[in-house]
Protein backbone atom coordinates (compact mmCIF):
# COMPACT_ATOMS: atom_id res chain seq x y z
CA UNK A 1 0.00 0.00 0.00
CA UNK A 2 1.13 3.69 -0.87
CA UNK A 3 0.32 6.41 2.00
CA UNK A 4 0.90 10.26 1.47
CA UNK A 5 0.90 12.74 3.84
CA UNK A 6 0.15 16.38 2.53
CA UNK A 7 -1.33 19.57 4.09
CA UNK A 8 0.23 23.17 4.50
CA UNK A 9 3.70 24.09 6.73
CA UNK A 10 3.36 23.67 10.09
CA UNK A 11 0.67 20.74 9.29
CA UNK A 12 2.77 18.09 11.34
CA UNK A 13 3.48 15.89 8.19
CA UNK A 14 6.67 14.53 9.35
CA UNK A 15 5.51 13.50 12.69
CA UNK A 16 2.55 11.81 11.39
CA UNK A 17 4.42 9.46 8.77
CA UNK A 18 6.64 8.73 11.50
CA UNK A 19 4.04 7.96 14.01
CA UNK A 20 2.30 5.78 11.58
CA UNK A 21 5.76 3.65 10.39
CA UNK A 22 5.91 3.13 13.78
CA UNK A 23 2.84 1.79 14.19
CA UNK A 24 2.57 -0.23 11.26
CA UNK A 25 6.07 -1.76 12.33
CA UNK A 26 4.84 -2.76 15.34
CA UNK A 27 1.71 -4.56 13.36
CA UNK A 28 4.58 -6.62 11.03
CA UNK A 29 4.57 -4.88 8.14
CA UNK A 30 7.49 -4.17 6.43
CA UNK A 31 7.24 0.32 5.99
CA UNK A 32 9.38 2.44 3.55
CA UNK A 33 9.01 6.08 5.03
CA UNK A 34 10.34 8.47 2.80
CA UNK A 35 9.82 12.22 1.71
CA UNK A 36 9.51 15.11 -1.13
CA UNK A 37 11.37 16.32 -2.04
CA UNK A 38 13.65 13.92 -2.00
CA UNK A 39 13.56 10.35 -0.82
CA UNK A 40 16.61 8.97 -3.55
CA UNK A 41 20.07 10.04 -3.99
CA UNK A 42 19.12 11.72 -7.05
CA UNK A 43 16.15 13.29 -5.95
CA UNK A 44 17.80 14.25 -2.58
CA UNK A 45 20.23 16.31 -4.91
CA UNK A 46 17.76 18.24 -6.53
CA UNK A 47 15.96 19.05 -3.61
CA UNK A 48 19.14 21.05 -2.45
CA UNK A 49 18.79 22.58 -5.68
CA UNK A 50 15.50 23.46 -4.84
CA UNK A 51 15.59 24.80 -1.47
CA UNK A 52 19.64 25.60 -0.69
CA UNK A 53 20.17 29.68 -0.10
CA UNK A 54 18.44 32.77 0.41
CA UNK A 55 17.43 33.47 -3.11
CA UNK A 56 14.70 31.83 -5.01
CA UNK A 57 16.42 31.06 -8.46
CA UNK A 58 13.50 29.48 -10.59
CA UNK A 59 10.13 30.29 -11.54
CA UNK A 60 6.74 28.13 -10.76
CA UNK A 61 7.36 26.28 -14.38
CA UNK A 62 10.65 25.75 -13.69
CA UNK A 63 10.36 24.07 -10.39
CA UNK A 64 7.05 22.23 -11.50
CA UNK A 65 9.70 20.62 -13.57
CA UNK A 66 12.34 20.18 -10.74
CA UNK A 67 9.78 18.47 -8.52
CA UNK A 68 8.50 16.25 -11.16
CA UNK A 69 12.13 15.09 -12.17
CA UNK A 70 12.75 14.39 -8.29
CA UNK A 71 9.63 12.32 -8.12
CA UNK A 72 10.38 10.57 -10.84
CA UNK A 73 13.71 9.56 -9.54
CA UNK A 74 12.24 8.76 -6.56
CA UNK A 75 9.32 6.40 -7.64
CA UNK A 76 12.39 4.52 -9.55
CA UNK A 77 14.44 4.52 -7.17
CA UNK A 78 12.47 4.23 -3.74
CA UNK A 79 8.87 3.68 -4.17
CA UNK A 80 8.12 1.16 -6.67
CA UNK A 81 11.12 -1.07 -5.40
CA UNK A 82 9.33 -1.38 -2.33
CA UNK A 83 5.81 -1.46 -3.20
CA UNK A 84 6.69 -4.35 -5.97
CA UNK A 85 8.78 -5.98 -2.50
CA UNK A 86 5.37 -6.29 -0.90
CA UNK A 87 6.27 -3.03 1.51
CA UNK A 88 4.16 -0.21 2.67
CA UNK A 89 4.99 3.06 1.41
CA UNK A 90 4.73 5.96 3.62
CA UNK A 91 5.27 8.79 2.23
CA UNK A 92 5.48 12.79 3.24
CA UNK A 93 4.56 15.02 0.56
CA UNK A 94 3.90 13.62 -2.87
CA UNK A 95 1.83 14.86 -6.23
CA UNK A 96 -0.43 16.68 -4.39
CA UNK A 97 2.37 19.09 -3.35
CA UNK A 98 2.69 20.35 -6.56
CA UNK A 99 -0.45 20.25 -7.59
CA UNK A 100 -0.95 23.39 -4.97
CA UNK A 101 2.11 25.15 -4.33
CA UNK A 102 3.20 24.98 -7.81
CA UNK A 103 -0.41 24.94 -9.11
CA UNK A 104 -2.85 26.18 -7.69
CA UNK A 105 -0.85 29.13 -5.60
CA UNK A 106 2.46 29.19 -7.85
CA UNK A 107 -0.59 29.42 -11.09
CA UNK A 108 1.32 26.92 -13.32
CA UNK A 109 -1.26 25.58 -16.09
CA UNK A 110 -3.44 22.76 -15.16
CA UNK A 111 -2.56 20.91 -18.12
CA UNK A 112 1.24 21.33 -17.41
CA UNK A 113 0.74 20.05 -13.76
CA UNK A 114 -1.04 17.01 -15.44
CA UNK A 115 1.60 16.55 -18.03
CA UNK A 116 4.54 16.06 -15.62
CA UNK A 117 2.28 13.81 -13.77
CA UNK A 118 2.06 11.56 -16.73
CA UNK A 119 5.37 11.75 -17.04
CA UNK A 120 6.72 11.50 -13.41
CA UNK A 121 4.10 9.65 -11.62
CA UNK A 122 2.31 7.15 -14.31
CA UNK A 123 -0.22 5.24 -12.52
CA UNK A 124 1.65 4.75 -8.87
CA UNK A 125 -0.99 7.13 -7.59
CA UNK A 126 -1.25 6.48 -3.50
CA UNK A 127 -3.84 4.08 -2.40
CA UNK A 128 -4.57 6.88 0.41
CA UNK A 129 -3.53 10.47 1.29
CA UNK A 130 -3.82 12.10 4.48
CA UNK A 131 -4.50 15.82 4.18
CA UNK A 132 -3.65 17.81 7.28
CA UNK A 133 -5.75 20.37 7.76
CA UNK A 134 -4.75 23.12 9.89
CA UNK A 135 -6.07 27.07 9.94
CA UNK A 136 -3.37 29.23 8.18
CA UNK A 137 -2.77 30.88 11.16
CA UNK A 138 -1.92 28.11 13.45
CA UNK A 139 0.35 26.42 10.28
CA UNK A 140 1.87 29.81 10.39
CA UNK A 141 2.81 29.95 14.12
CA UNK A 142 4.16 26.23 14.16
CA UNK A 143 6.16 26.85 10.81
CA UNK A 144 7.80 30.43 12.39
CA UNK A 145 8.48 28.61 15.90
CA UNK A 146 10.41 25.97 13.70
CA UNK A 147 12.33 27.76 11.60
CA UNK A 148 13.47 30.26 14.85
CA UNK A 149 14.50 27.34 16.15
CA UNK A 150 16.33 25.55 12.70
CA UNK A 151 17.79 27.07 9.79
CA UNK A 152 15.89 29.25 7.71
CA UNK A 153 13.75 28.22 4.47
CA UNK A 154 13.36 30.24 2.15
CA UNK A 155 10.19 28.10 0.38
CA UNK A 156 8.17 29.40 3.86
CA UNK A 157 6.71 32.94 3.08
CA UNK A 158 5.65 34.10 6.21
CA UNK A 159 1.77 35.33 5.11
CA UNK A 160 -1.38 34.16 6.26
CA UNK A 161 -2.65 34.27 2.64
CA UNK A 162 0.01 32.10 1.24
CA UNK A 163 -1.05 29.45 3.96
CA UNK A 164 -4.81 30.37 3.67
CA UNK A 165 -4.17 29.67 -0.04
CA UNK A 166 -2.23 26.36 0.52
CA UNK A 167 -5.76 25.09 2.57
CA UNK A 168 -8.15 26.02 0.23
CA UNK A 169 -5.67 24.33 -2.62
CA UNK A 170 -5.61 20.63 -0.36
CA UNK A 171 -9.27 21.10 0.63
CA UNK A 172 -9.96 21.06 -3.40
CA UNK A 173 -8.33 18.25 -4.34
CA UNK A 174 -9.90 16.19 -1.16
CA UNK A 175 -12.99 17.29 -2.19
CA UNK A 176 -12.65 15.88 -5.65
CA UNK A 177 -11.02 12.89 -5.24
CA UNK A 178 -12.64 11.74 -1.56
CA UNK A 179 -11.75 7.97 -2.28
CA UNK A 180 -8.35 8.74 -2.45
CA UNK A 181 -8.00 11.66 0.02
CA UNK A 182 -9.30 11.50 4.06
CA UNK A 183 -9.02 15.13 5.14
CA UNK A 184 -7.76 15.28 9.11
CA UNK A 185 -8.06 18.04 11.83
CA UNK A 186 -4.51 18.76 12.55
CA UNK A 187 -5.31 20.94 15.66
CA UNK A 188 -5.05 18.73 18.14
CA UNK A 189 -1.52 16.94 19.71
CA UNK A 190 0.12 15.16 17.29
CA UNK A 191 -1.11 11.58 19.52
CA UNK A 192 -4.50 12.17 18.76
CA UNK A 193 -4.07 13.53 15.31
CA UNK A 194 -2.27 9.98 15.30
CA UNK A 195 -5.29 8.34 16.33
CA UNK A 196 -7.61 10.23 13.77
CA UNK A 197 -4.97 8.75 11.16
CA UNK A 198 -4.65 4.89 12.25
CA UNK A 199 -8.83 4.92 12.14
CA UNK A 200 -8.65 6.11 8.73
CA UNK A 201 -5.92 3.91 7.90
CA UNK A 202 -7.77 1.08 9.27
CA UNK A 203 -10.92 2.05 7.45
CA UNK A 204 -9.91 2.63 4.45
CA UNK A 205 -6.97 0.14 3.75
CA UNK A 206 -8.13 -2.50 6.32
CA UNK A 207 -4.12 -2.33 8.49
O1 LIG B 1 7.94 19.38 3.55
P1 LIG B 1 9.20 20.18 3.64
O2 LIG B 1 9.16 21.24 4.68
O3 LIG B 1 10.44 19.34 3.73
O4 LIG B 1 9.28 20.90 2.24
C1 LIG B 1 10.32 21.76 1.95
C2 LIG B 1 9.83 23.05 1.36
O5 LIG B 1 9.55 22.87 -0.02
C3 LIG B 1 8.57 23.54 2.02
O6 LIG B 1 8.85 24.74 2.68
C4 LIG B 1 7.60 23.77 0.90
O7 LIG B 1 7.10 25.08 0.97
C5 LIG B 1 8.40 23.60 -0.36
N1 LIG B 1 7.70 22.86 -1.41
C6 LIG B 1 7.23 23.52 -2.53
N2 LIG B 1 6.61 22.81 -3.52
C7 LIG B 1 6.43 21.48 -3.42
C8 LIG B 1 6.88 20.80 -2.27
C9 LIG B 1 7.51 21.51 -1.28
O8 LIG B 1 7.38 24.71 -2.64
N3 LIG B 1 5.85 20.83 -4.42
Amino acid sequence: KFITFEGGEGSGKSTQAALLAGRLRRLGISVVQTREPGGSPGAEAVRHVLLAGAAKPFGPEAEAMLFAAARADHLEKTIRPALERGAWVVCDRFLDSTRVYQGAVGKVDPAVIRALERVAVGDTLPDLTIVLDLPAEAGLARAAGRRDGGTADRFEAEDVAFHAALRDGYAAIAAAEPGRCAVVDASPAPERIADAVWTVVCARLGA
